[in-house]
């Protein structure tokens, strides 16, 4: 018997930054978006599930962000454990907007925070001089009674800000500070060489993680510090013989995980509640290219594949699976 416990939304692929690490190229969205109406559909089928939570990502969530309060307030109407959360760059989040995310239903935000100061923030972000908006927006979001997880890439011009950004994080009572290594994908690739620490930086950055743990131990502090590894994906997947979680890009195409080009399920031809029905997450993982591209996967380096190898995520289309997936389970 299998258990979905989490989902993942891509809301939109429009974003207001064009981060060097993105890997879902977002910025302009390639090809139509799901429509309002069919986001408001997915909701209602998701919270149907009765999951354990919920994901709106992007993308800039926030250019989305009425249909976002919509969405998370039929989930929990129909679904009130569900605990509904989005992550957003934070430059958008007024204060108007995080009352009334709050005001939904949401339980957390998650925002980007790369560095902690103008320079090590744009090194990454490209914002030109816009991380006060972040910290303004992280304040709104406190103020408004939403918890607050701190999403952050340690990068070369970042490593020795770690111990401002962890204190930061305590001294606002933060529920998390979440960090995420370079990813070989997308805009990541491009970049790689100039952002991805060497094996030494990150033994520098695993000492200062160490000490700051020990102290906010020590104050008794709310502020969790995690290592927020895009791996587990790929393990979990490789000990459970089914899919635990549900991801869908901005296209409503359904995937094992945002970061291999397959379509297993396009929600524009045949809605979620059949995706369950058929037991699908049970079967999928038996399709012999995830099978391939799942097992194969230890260190984030192998979560690269050469070009031409399969499609160019986010920049070509995915490869669509679903009819021989249907077969795997007739
Ligand atoms: S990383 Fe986030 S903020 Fe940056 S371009 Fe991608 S979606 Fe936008």
């Amino acid at each position: 018997m299998y258990n979905i416990k989490t989902a993942s939304i891509d809301v939109t692929y429009r974003c207001n930054l064009r981060c060097k690490h993105c890997f879902n190229f977002s910025g302009v969205p390639r090809r139509k978006e799901m429509t309002d109406e069919e986001l408001r559909n997915l909701a209602e089928e998701i919270s149907e599930l009765s999951i354990d939570s919920v994901c709106l990502c992007g993308g800039e969530t926030l250019y989305r962000y009425e249909l976002m309060c919509e969405m998370c307030q039929i989930i929990k109407k129909n679904s009130p454990q569900t605990l509904v959360n989005l992550v957003s760059n934070g430059i958008l989040l007024t204060k108007e907007k995080a009352i009334n995310l709050k005001r939904a239903g949401f339980f957390m935000i998650q925002v980007s925070l790369d560095g902690f100061t103008d320079e090590s923030y744009d090194a990454v972000r490209q914002s030109n001089g816009q991380l006060s908006k972040v910290f303004e927006g992280i304040n709104n979001a406190i103020e408004a009674g939403l918890e607050v997880s701190i999403a952050t890439l340690p990068h070369k011009k970042s490593l020795y800000e770690f111990e401002s950004i962890i204190d930061y994080c305590h001294d606002n009572n933060l529920y998390e500070l979440r960090a995420q290594p370079l990813m070989p994908l997308g805009r990541g690739k491009e970049n790689y060489e100039e952002l991805a620490l060497t094996s030494e930086e990150y033994d520098i950055l695993k000492d200062i993680f160490k000490k700051k743990e020990v102290e906010l131990g020590n104050k008794g502090s709310k502020t969790a510090i995690n290592w927020g590894d895009p791996l587990d994906h790929y393990f979990m997947l490789q000990e459970v013989n089914y899919l635990p979680f549900l991801t869908v890009n901005a296209y409503g195409e359904m995937e094992v995980t945002p970061y291999l080009p397959f379509t297993i399920w396009d929600l524009k031809e045949k809605g979620l509640s059949e995706f369950i029905e058929m037991r699908i997450p049970e079967k999928v993982l038996v399709h012999p290219l995830i099978n391939k591209y799942v097992s194969r996967v230890y260190s984030v380096e192998d979560m690269y594949y050469p070009d031409g190898e399969l499609p160019r995520m986010y920049l070509e289309d995915n490869l669509n699976i679903m009819k021989e997936i249907e077969e795997i389970v007739l």
